[in-house]
């Protein structure tokens, strides 16, 4: 690991200030990427600002919706019982993420930033546009069972790992941010960048920016929602599909209002516009879920290994959707 200097900020304005006076200065959440990144010299920061003293409280907004502090815990956001109540989803995402330990240790802000679990990307031997622009990549010729089929690049076709942002991206969450310029606000849904040709750049954080709070505008329909994730093993692997979705139904069994978000086919949390324009005004049928699967995934494309992918998110997408439903569908 290379050396680097350690501070405790105290509150934003601290954050910030460390961070400027400091080259190549990093935010510490609860550290359960970032410091393995370090360990294997991805990441060599000269400074860690440890930000896990910031706010990390969960409060009601006055509209009804909520505002989560960046330091508070995964395993606190998936505690709290308006979370539980109001936006199940969210709370089913982080439970299905990482193991008990990491989600006690793992802050919201640290979760949105965590980077990809491409394994070429761990192996320095490899070559990898994201770690070393312009090296090539051998995920695309390698073995790429895990990889995206949605918004790749000749330069990339890493996914991005978390569970938590996917449903955060279903239910419209805003992200505030500080930074030495002030404080702006991003939807999630456009934090997160396709790789294109420069998938080293992840997001679109300004240098020191660093996230403050998550904000849910309210949404009385995602009391009925859910998160699914299909994965190789049981618990503590990283989703091949994932759905994310709150579904608001008419009495007459047409669909009024629906989310839906994947997981685990893209560079970034993946929200399905195109299945959601389908699906509103229609029956909650079975076939209407699969027709809006298949809008979504027309453009999907398959490599060597991940070809699979695309009829399990779509049936993953028509699953999902036809529980929520119930006796509707
Ligand atoms: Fe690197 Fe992306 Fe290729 Fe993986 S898919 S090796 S992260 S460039």
């Amino acid at each position: 690991m290379t050396p680097f200097r350690y501070a405790r900020a105290g509150d934003v304005p601290d954050a910030l200030r460390i961070a400027g006076t400091v080259p190549q200065a990093k935010y510490l959440g609860g550290g359960t990427n970032l410091v393995d990144l370090m360990r294997e010299t991805i990441e060599r920061p000269q400074a860690l600002v440890d930000v896990t003293g910031l706010s990390r409280t969960i409060e009601p907004r006055a509209d009804g919706g909520l505002r989560i502090g960046a330091a508070a815990t995964n395993t606190a956001v998936a505690a709290d019982r308006t979370v539980r109540t109001r936006y199940p989803l969210l709370a089913r995402a982080i439970l299905a993420g990482a193991s008990g330990q990491i989600r006690n240790m793992a802050t919201v802000g640290g979760n949105i930033l965590q980077r990809t679990r491409c394994t070429y990307f761990y192996d320095d031997a490899a070559r990898c546009n994201k770690r070393t622009p312009d090296a090539g990549c051998d995920a695309i010729d390698g073995f790429n069972r895990i990889h995206a089929i949605l918004g790749a690049s000749p330069a990339c076709i890493a996914t991005h790992p978390s569970d938590m942002c996917v449903a955060l991206a279903a239910l419209d969450a805003e992200v505030h941010l500080a930074g030495p310029e002030g404080e702006r606000v991003v939807p999630l849904v456009e934090l997160h960048r396709l790789p294109g040709g420069h998938p080293e750049i992840e997001t679109e954080l300004r240098p020191d920016e660093l996230i403050v709070a998550v904000e849910l505008p309210p949404l009385p329909f995602a009391t009925r929602s859910t998160y699914r994730k299909v994965r190789d093993r049981a618990s503590y692997a990283f989703a091949l599909v994932s759905v994310a979705a709150a579904l608001d139904l008419a009495p007459d069994g047409t669909i009024r209002d629906v989310r839906l978000a994947l997981g685990g086919v893209a560079h970034k949390p993946w929200r399905a516009w195109q299945a959601e324009a389908a699906l509103k005004g229609q029956p909650a049928t079975e076939a209407s879920f699969a027709a809006a699967a298949d809008r979504e995934l027309a453009e999907a494309t398959g490599l060597r290994d991940n070809g699979f992918k695309i009829e399990l998110a779509r049936r993953t997408i028509v699953a999902v959707l036809a529980d929520l439903a119930g006796d509707a569908a």
